[in-house]
């Protein structure tokens, strides 16, 4: 874990900004016939046909989104490319495009640089996008990363937030709270690294917990499964600040209610142990934790049967009329009303 004293530091002044771009963009390849020029011009051209075009983007920055004593810099290259994915993959789009731009200060040589681009690049070759373009520039202190993803979609297949009735199913894909509980652990291995530098961590009861904060996956499948099943959602969003906050954006923009139920919330086995160490709830946990970049979505009630026992999915509750807010059944059977907190909200706390 020591830093290797020795490795090449190479100044990104020596290389200017456009050796920069050049560098950094020479192996990304094109793969998409709607990208119809890349890197290399004023603008890149893109070609959407009869489509309609989606466009999400995330501006995340050094010391308030990430904490680079923890997170590597290929991980944040791919996580920052994942956080925007997720957004195209929750109005059921294909996202095919991404641009990147990014700010450092002096602090970081070519080398850092590379290794993010490392991370973009593979998220670029997993998830089958093209970098098309974007900036780089330097900052006074610190990071900065903006990444733009552009997706397509039929006009009938997008689903939107506002489309959620009364009597729909509540759904998520995966499983919730092992990313934020991912940081809870990372977060406490930084302080005993502070106390003594030398202490070497035993990570290996928290792999999951680690590996869904630093490397996220967005899930890019939900969209075929769920035509495989002929479901179309009626309203659908991403998990990226809590379950909580989630429904509350699903619940306020179709005019509805929900319920859902404490004993149907999808948890990792590593989750509750991990809940029981550090004495926290592990609902709670499950409902504001944030960062799961899992899909919440509502389908109508004739789908029950095509969803009940799809292992990628749980129906955790339903739609209700909006007089009847947002409910949490416990397990003992008690209405609690839920609270919009999300990530932000526990991180207070
Ligand atoms: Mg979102």
């Amino acid at each position: 874990m020591l830093e290797d004293k020795n490795q090449s530091k190479t100044s990104l002044a020596e290389l200017g900004e456009f050796g920069l771009i050049n560098h950094i963009t020479k192996y990304f390849k094109v793969e998409h016939k709607s990208t119809v020029k890349a890197v290399g011009d004023d603008a890149a051209v893109l070609d959407a046909s009869e489509l309609q075009t989606l466009v999400t983007t995330d501006l995340l920055i050094e010391g308030v989104h990430f904490d680079l004593s923890y997170m590597p810099l290929k991980h944040l290259g791919y996580k920052a490319v994942m956080v925007n994915l997720s957004d195209v993959y929750a109005m059921n789009g294909k996202a095919e495009q991404i641009t990147v731009s990014i700010a450092v200060s002096n602090r970081f040589p070519l080398e850092a640089i590379e290794e993010l681009y490392a991370g973009i690049q593979l998220a670029c070759d997993t998830y089958k996008v093209d970098l098309v373009g974007g900036d780089t520039t330097s900052s006074t202190k610190g990071m900065l990363i903006s990444v733009t993803a552009i997706g397509k979609a039929d006009k009938e297949d997008i689903v939107y937030r506002s489309g959620a009735k009364e009597t729909d199913l509540i759904v998520v894909s995966g499983d919730l709270g092992a990313a934020y509980l991912g940081l809870q652990v990372l977060e406490r291995e930084k302080q005993v690294f502070k106390v003594d530098p030398n202490n070497q961590p035993d990570l290996d009861n928290y792999t999951y917990l680690i590996e869904r904060q630093l490397k996220p996956e967005a899930r890019k499948d939900i969209s075929g499964l769920l035509k495989e099943l002929e479901v179309k959602p009626t309203s659908m969003i991403d998990i990226s600040d809590g379950l909580s906050s989630e429904l509350f954006h699903i619940c306020t923009q179709s005019k509805v209610g929900c319920k859902i139920y404490e004993d149907k919330l999808p948890l990792d086995p590593q989750v509750i142990s991990t809940c029981e160490e550090f004495e926290l709830d592990s609902t709670m946990v499950a409902l504001s934790g944030g960062e799961d970049y899992e899909l919440l979505f509502t389908v109508p009630i004739s789908d029950f049967d095509k969803v009940k026992a799809n292992p990628n999915f749980s129906i955790i509750g339903h739609i209700t009329a909006e007089n009847q807010g947002l409910q949490l059944i416990t397990r003992a059977n008690q209405e609690i009303e839920l609270k919009a907190q999300g990530w932000n909200g526990l991180k207070n706390n």
